[in-house]
Order: C-alpha cells, then sequence, then structure tokens
C-alpha cells in the first residue's frame, strides 16, 4: 500500500488548512479571479516537491501542463534559494508543455503518465485545467461534449495520481453566478466545470486578494475538511505566511 505524502505550500498556515500540504493520490484544485495566486502556488509546488519528505516534499520532479504560457523559469530561483536548493537542477526537474488544445492537453497528460513510470515524480501540475475547453468549446450546443471530455480527462487524472503517488494540483478559472446573487455578495463568482470538476476535485480552494499581497483561502464544499480558511502571502521567495 502506498503512503499518502503531503507536500508543503511554502506557507504554514496554508498547509494546516490542507492538513499537511498537497496531498499525493488525490486532486486538488485552486480556481479565483485573475492574480489571486494560483499560478504562484503552482510554481513553489514545482520546488518544494523536490524536497526530502521530511522536509515537506515528496522527493521527486515535477510535470508542468501549461496552457496558458504563464510558466516562468526565472521564479524558480528564487524560490529554489529560498530552500537550499541548486536554481539549475531545480529548474532541471521542472518538465514544462504547453498545450495548446484540449486535444492536445489530454495527450500531454497521456505523455506524462508515460514519464512517470520511468522517472521519479511526484507532483502533476495543469494550469489551467478549464481554459482550452473554454476555448475549443464555446458554442451554445457544446456544453454536454465539453463537460463529457472533461471528466474524461479528471478521470484519468485521478488514475494516474493513484497508480504513480502522485499530487495533482490543477487551476480553474471564475465566472459570475447571478443564480447565486445574495444581499451578502454583490458578484459571486463559481469555478466553471460544474459537478464533472466538483466530483472529480479531491480538495477544491476558493482564492480570493486580500490585503497587497495577501490572499484569502477557503476549503470549498470538502467532504473531509471543515470550510475554514487562511490568510497567505505571495513573496518572490513564492507563496509564504
Ligand atoms: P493567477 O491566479 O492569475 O494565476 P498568479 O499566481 O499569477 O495569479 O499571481 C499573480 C500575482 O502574484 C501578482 O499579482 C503579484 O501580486 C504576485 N507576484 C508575481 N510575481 C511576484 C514576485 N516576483 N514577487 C512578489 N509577488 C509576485
Ligand atoms: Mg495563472
Amino acid at each position: 500500500r502506498k503512503k499518502v505524502n503531503k507536500i508543503t505550500t511554502g506557507s504554514a498556515t496554508l498547509d494546516q488548512l490542507l492538513g499537511g500540504g498537497v496531498e499525493s493520490m488525490a486532486i486538488t484544485e485552486a480556481f479565483g479571479e485573475f492574480r489571486t495566486g494560483k499560478t504562484q502556488l503552482a510554481l513553489t509546488l514545482c520546488v518544494t516537491c523536490q524536497l526530502p519528505t521530511s522536509m515537506g516534499g515528496g522527493n521527486g520532479k515535477a510535470i508542468y501542463v501549461d496552457t496558458e504560457a504563464t510558466f516562468r523559469p526565472e521564479r524558480i530561483r528564487p524560490i529554489a534559494e529560498r530552500y537550499g536548493l541548486d536554481p539549475d537542477a531545480a529548474l532541471d526537474n521542472i518538465f514544462v508543455a504547453r498545450a495548446y488544445t484540449h486535444d492536445h492537453q489530454a495527450h500531454l497528460l497521456a505523455m506524462a503518465a508515460a514519464k512517470m513510470a520511468e522517472d521519479q515524480v511526484c507532483l502533476l501540475i495543469v494550469d489551467s485545467i478549464t481554459a482550452l475547453f473554454r476555448v475549443d468549446f464555446s458554442g451554445r450546443g457544446e456544453l454536454a461534449e465539453r463537460q463529457q471530455k472533461l471528466g474524461k480527462m479528471m478521470n484519468c487524472l485521478i488514475k494516474t495520481a493513484e497508480e504513480f503517488n502522485v499530487a495533482v494540483y490543477i487551476t480553474n478559472q471564475v465566472v459570475a453566478d447571478p443564480g447565486g446573487a445574495s444581499m451578502f455578495v454583490a458578484d459571486p463568482k463559481k469555478p466553471i466545470g460544474g459537478h464533472v470538476l466538483a466530483h472529480a476535485s479531491t480538495t477544491r480552494l476558493s482564492l480570493r486578494k486580500g490585503r497587497g499581497e495577501q490572499r484569502i483561502c477557503k476549503i470549498y464544499d470538502s467532504p473531509s475538511l471543515p470550510e475554514s480558511e487562511c490568510v497567505f502571502s505571495i513573496t518572490e521567495q513564492g507563496i509564504a505566511d
């Protein structure tokens, strides 16, 4: 039986909220508006996953499927230095692949699984899981097909996570939710992907902006974690308290 591994986010309070960190054999989804820190958390995890398990790492490499061309290699250096890792070696341990269509994304995820069979990989990032689906299925009558393909991809992801004891971290956008309007929230937002993503993601994190570089993370709809929230910051050295 494989042992669940927890990878540190760089923030002690966020780790605590997650029950130790981002878990292997599970899918952790972070959703929120533009600039809420979804990608910065992904970049931090790409480095911390390389640490030994005694330091909150996964003792392995990362695969980063980038759908919006937001991966920044130069962001890895200061994060690696924070943890005493050689920046060039840390960057070499991150396999970045740019996806251009949802089909290409599915193909890259199949290749990622093949890579895991031959290399020590402990983290798989898909940033973002839904962006290309929105582009490729933008028509009114295409929602059912989009959801079906998205569901299939999520099934592949959970299978990969379990088979290779890998932590899967995915990002997602939000859209206005007219049906969710209340007197307390002027402009409620909900994650894209409907029940397909809701069912497939093990842990869902709702990110929003706080003061300055602070961000607020809230556990969303979890069957096993309390619906609490915490504050973390985005720094030059990655996610921190
Ligand atoms: P998204 O949720 O859209 O993926 P990002 O993860 O890219 O958002 O977060 C963008 C934010 O991260 C910026 O608004 C900025 O506040 C912060 N940020 C980006 N790079 C740095 C850096 N080098 N130092 C400090 N903060 C940074
Ligand atoms: Mg981003």
